[in-house]
């Protein structure tokens, strides 16, 4: 191997893209299905075992579990948690957020995804942080075509948060995916505009944005995973697995199921 292998980015083929779209629709089923659960009283390790059984059944594995020794399938992380969450059996409350990120690996390949959900009736301040948040994550998919580079993903998304008075969280990053869950490219929800790599037909990455309701500034938990904000106010966190193909962005995950579950509720 190449000193260099591991800064390079692995582009990939039209059939791995198939692929990893369905890697990506086997997370996007997963969280379809957890949205039919979220309510108050339900723990996030309930959650966790149906997203488990579930996966298991689609001839996928769990893509988080064991991965850097994480403990569970889903990453739930509650109100003021911004990634990372270890799965507790503590009831969630009315009012509660949580970012729920599930990982699944189909024919070798991951997806990767995440969803804010609301638990029970939401304050307003909060149902803005999410609808804000969703949009910075369609902004940053938007900005991932053939022509940009990597710096107007962050640029979007940092501009539309900021805009709003939110912090982007610096210490953690969207990223390449593939064959491992974290490939090059880093994909930072900040940056500039024409600056970093150029996009090109083959990438594939997720783009995650995780916006804080107040500072930017992030710190760890004692369990050694939990991100949570310094401040204390709430965090949100979307994630979307995008191809370029053809010179555009392709999303192959989807929240059509969530929205449908969502829908019924
Ligand atoms: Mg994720
Ligand atoms: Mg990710």
């Amino acid at each position: 191997m190449n000193l260099f292998d591991r800064y390079m980015i692995i582009y990939k083929t039209p059939e791995e893209i198939e692929i990893m779209r369905e890697a990506a629709q086997i997370v996007s089923r997963t969280l379809g299905l957890i949205a039919e659960h979220v309510k108050p009283g339900v723990t996030p390790l309930e959650l966790d075992k149906i997203a488990e059984d579930y996966i298991r059944t689609q001839n996928a594995i769990p893509g988080f579990l064991g991965l850097y020794d994480f403990p569970n399938t889903l990453c739930i992380s509650i109100n003021d948690a911004v990634v990372h969450g270890i799965p507790t059996d503590e009831p969630l409350k009315d009012g509660d957020i949580i970012s729920v990120d599930c990982g699944a690996i189909y024919k070798e390949y991951y997806g990767d995804h995440a969803y804010t959900f609301e638990v029970g009736t939401v304050a307003p301040e909060i149902k803005k942080l999410l609808k804000v948040t969703r949009e910075c994550l369609d902004l940053g998919v938007a900005a991932a075509k053939v022509g940009n580079r990597i710096g107007d993903i962050g640029f979007s998304i940092q501009q539309h948060a900021e805009k709003h008075g939110y912090g982007v969280v610096r210490d953690l990053v969207g990223h390449g995916l593939g064959k491992t869950m974290h490939e090059e490219p880093q994909v930072p929800n900040y940056g500039r505009r024409g600056k970093g790599k150029k996009i090109q037909n083959g990438l594939t990455i997720a783009i995650e944005p995780m916006i804080n309701m107040g500072t930017e500034k992030v710190v760890q938990l004692d369990d050694k995973w939990t991100i949570v904000t310094e401040d204390g106010l709430p965090s949100a966190h979307y994630e979307h697995d995008v191809a370029v193909v053809n010179g555009i962005p392709e999303v192959l995950s989807t929240f059509k199921y969530i929205e449908e579950a969502l829908a019924k509720k």
